[in-house]
């Protein structure tokens, strides 16, 4: 692996101050900071190629098409999809779970049918299957969690049946950090002919992820949590499912024929993708995947895991200091409280250390709900942070408790 100053040189943000000190960015889980290959990616589709894809004749469309459809290919080899049919492109993994929640609930769902998702799950793999569930008069199951924060397996094996339609999980949770075992929650879903749905927002940039091999039916990301550019992001499906499922927006570029009495639509994936996607964006999700091959995936997960324990060790041994999700299967975050601190103040007096860390419920109100808190503080490493900030941290927090005792 790339010696860890090499790795720091190129996220030209890494090198910057705050409050006259230097940054400690540990708010990876929200959004990864960006490496100038990337910034480089999207910056040359402006100043050189840019042009609206699929729709010119001229040299200009044709490259910006080219490069689009190259980091399509990126992409798919990247979580080894078999066709390129079966990546689109979306605004994120909020677009994407959205637009698969409509489309699903349009095609297949009645009333009575039932959904199946996770405590541990992100508002947006909740509230577009509530809306969904809402329109079709069907009802969402839920996997309850344990202490640790991890899903009971046993509860969810009883909660498959006859009625469910579709499983929606995530990879990982982004308020506790724990990995879910979606291999077995794949399988059990299977073996009753239900589809599942991997949310791998916190998954995608932690580790390899194979579709494949896990044999999700719907796997999606965003690409600014992967060191990639905002406003981009991944929705994979079978091919399949996305050839029977209806597109989830019209507009331009979604279309065959156009007649007021009636519209065909494209052939896959442009079917789901209406009107001008964001072409710059998508190129530098390519870049970005790159970067991260070229560091070595198992290199970046070996360092995260290092990081994780690191952490681990210097916050539990903070007096007073509770961590959230203590699962031995986790992605390198940690949600954490301090006693008589709220972590608002907490997450203040850091920031003005130079220290930023995400408070609150992390859009997951019902895991806060589940312990009884209505929040934590969390510190979301990633493979370009050291352990040097992590001291920097734990002595934070010290000072935190000092101004508060
Ligand atoms: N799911 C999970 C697990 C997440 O962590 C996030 C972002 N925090 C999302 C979904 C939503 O991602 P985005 O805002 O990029 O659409």
């Amino acid at each position: 692996m790339k010696d860890i100053a090499e790795i720091r040189a190129d996220f030209p943000i890494l090198n910057r101050k705050v409050y006259d000190k230097p940054l400690v960015y540990f708010d990876n889980g929200a959004t990864t900071q960006k490496p100038q290959c990337v910034l480089d990616a999207v910056d040359e589709v402006y100043k050189s190629y840019n042009g609206n894809i699929h729709r010119g004749v001229h040299f200009l469309s044709d490259m910006s098409s080219e490069s689009y459809e190259k980091s399509r290919e990126k992409i798919r080899a990247f979580i080894n999809a078999d066709k390129r049919e079966e990546i689109v492109f979306t605004s994120g993994t909020t677009g994407s779970i959205n637009g698969i929640a409509f489309s699903f609930g349009e095609r297949y769902i009645k009333p009575g049918d039932e959904i199946i998702l996770s405590c541990l799950e992100h508002h947006a793999n909740i509230v577009p299957w509530q809306m969904m569930c809402e329109r079709k008069g069907a009802v969402l199951c839920v996997i309850p969690i344990n202490d640790n924060g991890e899903i009971i397996l046993e509860e969810y094996y009883k909660l498959l049946s006859s009625r469910t339609r579709l499983v929606s999980v995530t990879e990982a949770s982004n308020a506790l950090g724990t990995v879910l075992p979606v291999k077995e929650i794949i399988d059990a879903a299977h073996s009753v002919n239900v589809p599942v749905l991997i949310d791998g927002a916190q998954g995608i940039q932690h580790g390899i992820v194979d579709v494949k091999t896990m044999d999700c039916d719907f796997y999606v990301f965003s690409g600014h949590k992967i060191y990639g550019p905002n406003g981009i992001g991944v929705l994979y499906g079978k091919e399949k499912w996305l050839s029977e499922l209806p597109p989830f927006q019209g507009g331009g570029d979604m279309v065959d024929k156009v007649t007021f009495e009636k519209t065909t639509y494209n052939e896959l994936p442009f079917k789901f993708e209406a009107g001008t996607m964001n072409y710059p964006a998508a190129i530098g999700l390519a870049s970005a995947l790159d970067y991260v091959l070229n560091i070595g995936r198992e290199d970046i997960a070996m360092r995260e895991k290092e990081l994780l324990s690191y952490a681990t060790d210097r916050l539990s041994a903070i007096k007073g200091l509770k961590i959230y999700g203590t699962s031995e299967s986790k992605i390198s975050t940690i949600s954490f409280h301090i006693k008589d601190i709220h972590q608002y103040d907490t997450g203040m007096i850091l920031d003005k250390m130079g220290i930023a860390v995400r408070t609150g419920n992390h859009c997951a109100q019902p895991v806060m709900d589940r312990f009884g808190i209505d929040g934590t503080v969390r510190a979301s490493l990633c493979f370009y942070n050291t352990k040097e900030e992590i001291d920097t941290l734990a002595d934070g927090i010290e000072k935190v408790k000092s101004m508060f005792a």
